[in-house]
């Protein structure tokens, strides 16, 4: 995948030394696993940095603002919520490398840095209500639920729509335990987005189709934005924004991404 074009204005100033605050996620961690996970007969140990992840997040978030991510609530969301959470036990030692990691199903959790990109994106151009929190957002392609989750920590709501089943459950499994009421699962099409929740602030995807779907744009608030990636050339995807007005639709082409298909129907 190419690089995103530099930025300017980084690195963000970003205080995760002890004296922090404590992250706005504090509640989306889940309980402690079971005692017997680390008891007798339990796996080998992970590397030390593994076992406790928090500091490898606080690394990752290092690096994201090095990179050019410089909206603190996004940087805030990316350190609050655990991504090792949300990737099989052998992947959780990769879990805060700047890499996507396979879900199951072909399918795979998005980089961090495409996740922070992305969202920063919508938070750039999205409706902005109460405390400079997005609106109602559309996530489309819910996969194993981790962006979703970032999500709902910019967002006053969130519907996250997967077409596949397995998936669905899989993301309501990852998110119960940590009871988040702003974060909305639905099984379904997200081609035809979802009518039920528009308008929204903003809708972001995270499979790529030929064009951005009509519907989407028909749900999307005036004054909202869409961050999608869309077919781009021979067999290339790029990032496209989409920013509705009552003058009209402007549709921005960025960098070069590589995501997962969007497909059509629920399987
Ligand atoms: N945001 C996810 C990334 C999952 S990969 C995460 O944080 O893990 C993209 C997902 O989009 C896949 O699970 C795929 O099944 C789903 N998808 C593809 N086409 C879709 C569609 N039309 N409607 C809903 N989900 C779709």
């Amino acid at each position: 995948m190419a690089a995103p074009p530099p930025r300017p204005g980084f690195p963000a100033r970003i205080d995760l030394g002890s004296g922090a605050k404590p992250p706005v996620g504090a509640a989306v961690r889940p309980p402690p696993p079971p005692a017997s996970a680390s008891g007798p007969g339990a796996a080998a140990p992970l590397p030390s940095q593994s076992r406790d992840p928090i500091p490898a997040r606080a690394r990752m978030v290092q690096l994201l603002a090095a990179e050019g991510i410089r909206d603190a609530q996004v940087l805030g969301a990316m350190g609050a919520v655990d991504r090792h959470h949300f990737v099989d036990g052998a992947l959780v030692p990769q879990a805060y490398e700047d890499t996507a990691l396979p879900i199951g199903l072909g399918q795979t959790i998005s980089k961090p840095s495409v996740v922070a990109r992305m969202a920063e994106l919508l938070m750039q151009g999205g409706l902005r209500g109460e405390g400079g929190r997005l609106g109602r957002v559309l996530d489309i392609g819910t996969g194993c639920g981790y962006q979703a989750l970032v999500l709902g920590q910019l967002a006053s709501e969130v519907y996250s729509i997967e077409r596949l089943r397995e998936l669905h459950e899989k993301a309501r499994a990852n998110l119960r335990p940590l009871r988040v009421a702003n974060v909305h699962l639905i099984l379904g099409d997200g081609m035809a987005g979802f009518a039920k929740g528009a308008p929204y602030a903003g809708i972001i995807a995270a499979a790529g189709g030929e064009a951005v779907p009509e519907a989407w744009i028909e749900q999307l608030a005036y004054g909202g934005r869409i961050v999608a990636p869309i077919v781009h050339g021979p067999s290339q995807q790029a990032l496209v924004v989409v920013d509705k007005s009552r003058q009209g639709i402007q549709q921005t082409i960025l960098e070069t991404v590589n995501f997962v298909p969007l497909k059509s129907g629920i399987a």
